[in-house]
């Protein structure tokens, strides 16, 4: 790489130019801060953890219990009908073990990723969360959970009040 190739404007820099250092850097760590508008339904959703409760959103025309709540029935391109409170137990719809953290490190001690399908909502309406207390080798689809709530003080209308489900007593 010694000879020098045009393509683009400014004075490209050959091999040695480079590991002379020859040329400015600057470092900087970036801060990106955003937020995002939870939308009516989601909101009054989050706003229903606080007081660890579920709430869904009923379909008149598919009848179709929605959750997590929609303010809009995809299938019948029209506006849900009400909010209906369901219950927060359910069943274990599909899960996953997994081995890894969400930065990508190892873990030695599993975590059960599930899809909640959640009663009084309707089949295949389900949450994503984490099962608790529980060996993963025992978890089964269709198993019978009930959410592990967090104490009403430290709730703070996120999906993360509710600790993990656990299998039903
Ligand atoms: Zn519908």
């Amino acid at each position: 790489m010694s000879s020098r190739i045009r393509k683009y404007p400014g004075t490209e820099m050959d091999l040695k130019e480079i590991e002379a250092g020859k040329f400015l850097f600057s470092s900087y760590e970036t801060v990106l801060r955003y937020s995002f508008t939870s939308g009516v339904a989601i909101s009054r959703f989050l706003e229903g953890l606080k007081e660890g409760q579920l709430w869904a959103r009923e379909c008149d025309k598919c009848g179709r219990i929605l959750i997590p709540p929609r303010m809009y029935c995809e299938e019948d391109f029209r506006s849900t009908d009400r909010w209906v409170r369901v219950r927060d137990t359910g069943k274990v719809n599909t899960y996953s073990i997994s081995y890894v953290n969400n930065d990508a490190s190892r873990r030695r001690t599993p975590v059960v990723v599930s899809v909640i399908e959640i009663d009084g909502a309707s089949k295949g309406m389900g949450i994503l969360h984490l099962l608790g207390e529980v060996d993963p080798r025992k978890v089964t689809v269709g198993m019978k959970v009930e959410a592990v709530w967090k104490p009403k003080k430290e709730r703070r209308g996120a999906i993360t009040d509710i600790v993990y489900f656990r299998p039903r007593r």
